[in-house]
């Protein structure tokens, strides 16, 4: 028996294993049959060379692109050869196709690839023998070619090497992808659609990647700022990153979790001399989510958005993310966020203050202002919370599954606490588990407010100052002209 065939029936019995077959917990070498089969704890099986589940593991493994494989196919066909570069990781554990690779381990392994058997033992460095085969279709070790034909793969290390225990095995990525979220997300829309992420601190860059796995297919990423070190243990960046603009960190996890997501980064701050710059890309997008965390940028972001008429969603924290809020602007149709800072001043301007460049730019403040510790976790309700409400939106108008959630979220402030923080107006909430009908921490809770009519931005301003100081209406054009 072939070493490539001992590995499919471990892969088969492995696989009766996973599926919980009743009764069968162990696998054993079945000499009469010549082949191992899955069998009772506790049976008795003489001659038998035993298995256990550690030996699933027994192989590394050698993962190569689908994908790659079938725009190369025409080439590999006729020519009979091709070069294919390897990530390793794990010292050589995991081979994984640089063409798959967002970020590469540094260790590099190239390979040859051969169409059809190889003959006789390679001169120099791997290769892999792309073979037809009739295994069954949909198992991660078969390569569908274009033409409709099951091929499998064979490594041939070279004479020196002493890993010869490999399995090559075939990544398509995005009908694996789509497979996971079919039926509760309509990823066909979301691939279509723009989402325009301006500030990638924790919260912004949590949002961005999961709407990312949610398959959202166009971003563009907006933020200033630097990854340092004091933002690893929130930020979905790691230390690897430190140093790197935020923007292009979240671009690559992005493209961790979706690769075929279109990103279009921006080194920039969301302050008025950006205003035109900004307004043209809320011009492409479908939906703006703004995760700044002062009130200057979230105002400016609000004007060009709802001149726009282009819905956004806010997401903050509050001091010490204690808990936080997202605030859901539908132009005309709900309040904005001039709106929310006339009408609630005080939840307004509870943010929390989470970089120095934040610390600077909060003079209005009248608190102490110091960069605040905050915990990841309590910043992650929030954002999963404001990426749900995100998808919402960007399925608006479409049939989605998602569509039981519409009178849940109707509400166009929402508001999370994590904890009693004393000296707030939450610190007396009753406990958790004592209360349904008064506010406690870990519930959402959605908000109803008015719209201003006469909000500067999102109502008629100059009416209601007409009204107020009693001007005379024939006035009002000269005042137009004036503004
Ligand atoms: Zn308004």
């Amino acid at each position: 028996m072939s070493n490539s065939d001992q590995r499919s029936m471990i892969r088969d019995a492995m696989q009766a294993i996973a599926q919980r077959k009743p009764g069968k917990s162990k696998l054993v070498y079945d000499k009469t049959k010549r082949t191992i089969v899955a069998v009772s704890e506790g049976a008795s099986t003489p001659q038998a060379l035993n298995i256990t589940a550690d030996d699933a593991d027994m192989f590394g493994v050698v993962t190569l692109s689908s994908g790659w494989l079938r725009e190369k196919w025409p080439y590999l066909t006729k020519v009979g050869s091709l070069p294919v570069e390897f990530s390793s990781w794990d010292d050589g554990d995991a081979l994984t196709q640089l063409d798959l690779c967002i970020q590469s381990s540094g260790t590099q392994v190239p390979a040859t690839l051969v169409f059809g058997k190889q003959q006789g033992q390679p001169a120099g460095g791997m290769v892999i023998s792309i073979i037809e085969t009739d295994k069954p279709v949909h198992r991660a070790d078969v390569f569908v070619s274009p033409d409709n034909i099951a091929y499998r793969a064979e490594l041939i290390e070279p004479h020196d090497h002493t890993v010869d225990r490999r399995e090559v095995v075939f990544a398509d990525i995005e009908p694996q992808l789509d497979l996971r979220r079919a039926g509760i997300l309509e990823t066909t829309i979301l691939k279509d659609r723009t989402v325009l992420c301006i500030g990638l601190g924790t919260g912004g860059a949590h949002v961005a990647v999961e709407l990312a796995k949610s398959g959202v297919g166009h971003f563009m990423l907006v933020d200033r700022d630097r990854l340092s070190v004091g933002n690893v243990v929130r930020h979905p960046g790691g230390i690897s990153q430190v140093g790197r603009a935020k923007v292009n960190v979240t671009r690559d996890l992005i493209l961790e979790k979706n690769p075929n997501a279109q990103v279009d980064v921006r080194v920039a701050e969301a302050s008025f001399g950006n205003r035109d710059m900004i307004a043209g890309l809320v011009q492409t997008a479908d939906l703006v989510i703004c995760g700044t965390d002062n009130r200057q940028s979230k105002l400016l972001i609000n004007e060009i958005c709802v001149s726009a008429n282009k819905p956004a969603v806010y997401g903050g924290a509050f001091r010490r993310a204690y808990g936080g809020q997202i605030l859901r602007v539908r132009p005309k149709e709900s309040p904005c966020q001039q709106c929310f800072v006339s009408a609630l001043p005080d939840a307004a301007s509870d943010v929390e203050v989470s970089s120095q460049d934040d610390a600077d730019v909060i003079a209005y403040s009248d608190r102490p202002v110091a960069v605040e510790p905050g915990l990841s976790l309590d910043v992650l309700p929030i954002a999963t919370q404001l990426a749900k409400l995100a998808l919402l939106e960007l399925l608006a108008g479409k049939s989605s599954t998602l569509n039981v959630l519409k009178r849940d979220f109707d509400a166009p402030w929402y508001l999370w606490i994590n904890r009693p923080e004393p000296g707030t107006q939450y610190a007396e909430m009753p406990p958790l588990s004592e209360s349904r009908d008064e506010m406690t921490i870990n519930r959402w809770y959605g908000i109803y407010f008015e719209r201003d009519e006469q909000c500067p931005v999102c109502g008629d301003f100059l009416a209601g100052f007409v009204a107020a100081y009693g001007i005379d209406p024939s006035q009002l054009p000269a005042l137009r002209e004036k503004d």
